[in-house]
């Protein structure tokens, strides 16, 4: 049931406050601030005493439970008789409301998942609570961790609910321009410093073709400075791969830093167009704006020049001969490189990739080295038992056709020409 308000006029409030000592934060201003926090601090205590949102919900009297977000569902459908206290604000807590809770049950469970915060400020207030004693610090909840939790007494005995699926790994898609990119540099055996985008999957097997992901915007960095140390010591050279929204959004500080301070590293940009994996958001160097508008469209390899890196190369991924033969010059080069592997996304609309018609492994041609299945690409697999007089095979690759793009990536891996 929606019950309606009636409209307020709008009032436009837009305007210039100039108020230095709350916007200005030199230390005098903070101090005068500082006293601005606590009055709010006292106020949000009081306010959060009333909060609908916090609810209590009075059955048994014997054991009652205190939590918060997603657990209450899990424990409501677990234990429907218990006692609740469901907190929709957790910080500050409702102290008050919190003590009346207790003195209504005889036991108490705090149920959250990770660390203990709720209980250990439940603690501080005298409360006698169980908490983290039986309930697991890792992980999500379900309604069997809640379960075996409290009726078992012991984390130990926490069990999630085991549903009888296959795993399923997520995957670069097929046709994807990153899977080529990957496979050539997996070939160079660099060590691949990677960052946040689709293109951080293939760290799995059997592509493996990045080997560090720490945050967004750090593969730069990171390869600048292992690269360092790397040097030093005589070592390898050192990658770092970062997607074209990533790179405009946090990488272009540490390309500036990689080419001022002159480290060996090779980075390579993987320019899709777009920045794929949180639904194809435009960004600076799409060429519109968030709201759809034409926008200016940054020339990445003017900026990277600008920033002071001499060498820089544009391939195409799906070009394994071209791929494999950059990374491995530019790699062999003192100073900074940057390659920009440049094709859109395959998802992307507007690069309008119309999929080519599905390959095929020739069974006659298989030898069963397996060199596509690296890969890793969605529809190919591997069918036992499929030998062939005077081969050493076991098997061959299939390529199912609902799946495949044509992108013709397998066929420039297959030696043996047997995809087609
Ligand atoms: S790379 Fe070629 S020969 Fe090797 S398994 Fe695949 S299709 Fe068969
Ligand atoms: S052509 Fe080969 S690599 Fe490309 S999508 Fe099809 S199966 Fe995958």
């Amino acid at each position: 049931m929606v019950s309606l308000a009636t409209p307020e006029e709008y009032k436009d409030k837009t305007g210039f406050v100039y108020d230095v000592e709350k916007y200005v934060m030199v230390p005098h201003c903070a101090r005068l601030r500082r006293v601005e926090v606590e009055q709010r601090q006292q106020a949000l205590k009081d306010f959060v005493e009333t909060f609908p949102e916090n609810k209590m919900e009075i059955n048994s009297p014997d054991i009652g439970i205190i939590t918060a977000g997603m657990p209450y569902n899990y424990a409501k459908e677990i234990f429907p008789d218990y006692s609740y206290l469901k907190l929709g604000m957790v910080y500050p807590l409702p102290e008050k409301l919190i003590r009346n809770f207790a003195s209504n049950v005889k036991k108490i469970y705090v149920v959250e998942e990770l660390d203990p915060f709720l209980e250990e400020q439940i603690k501080a207030m005298g409360i006698k609570v169980i908490g983290k004693e039986i309930f697991p610090f890792t992980n999500e909840f379900d309604p069997g961790v809640i379960k075996n939790s409290i009726q078992k007494n012991t984390k130990e005995a926490a069990s999630t609910y085991q549903e009888n699926l296959s795993p399923r790994p997520p995957n670069l898609c097929p046709g994807c321009p990153h899977r080529g990119l990957f496979y050539a540099l997996k070939k160079q055996k660099a060590f691949v410093h990677g960052d946040i985008g689709c293109y951080t999957l293939s760290y799995m097997k059997p592509l493996e073709g990045l080997h560090s992901c720490i945050c967004m915007g750090a593969s730069i960095g990171m390869a600048h400075g292992m690269s360092k140390a790397m040097k030093e010591k005589g070592k390898g050279k050192v990658v770092g791969v970062i997607g074209d929204s990533t790179f405009l959004h946090s990488g272009i500080t540490s390309l500036l830093n990689m080419a001022y301070n002159q480290s060996d590293a090779l980075i390579i940009i993987l320019d899709n167009s777009t920045t794929a994996m949180t639904g194809m958001q435009e960004h600076p160097g799409t060429g519109y704006t968030l709201m759809g508008k034409e926008a200016k469209k940054v020339n990445l390899k003017n900026l990277i020049s600008s920033l002071g890196i001499e060498n820089i190369k544009i391939i195409d991924p799906f070009n394994q001969k071209e791929t494999r033969s950059v990374i491995k010059e530019e790699l062999a080069k003192d100073g900074p490189s940057v390659i920009i592997s440049q094709s859109p996304c395959v998802l992307f609309k507007r690069a309008n990739i119309k999929p080519k018609p599905a390959l095929k492994v020739d069974p006659d041609k298989c030898e069963g080295c397996k060199a596509c299945l690296g890969l890793n690409c969605p529809p190919i697999s591997w069918k036992k038992g499929i030998t062939k007089e005077g081969s050493k095979r076991k098997g061959i690759s299939f390529i199912d056709e609902t799946l495949c793009n044509g992108c013709g990536l397998c066929a420039q891996v297959c030696k043996f020409g047997a995809i087609s």
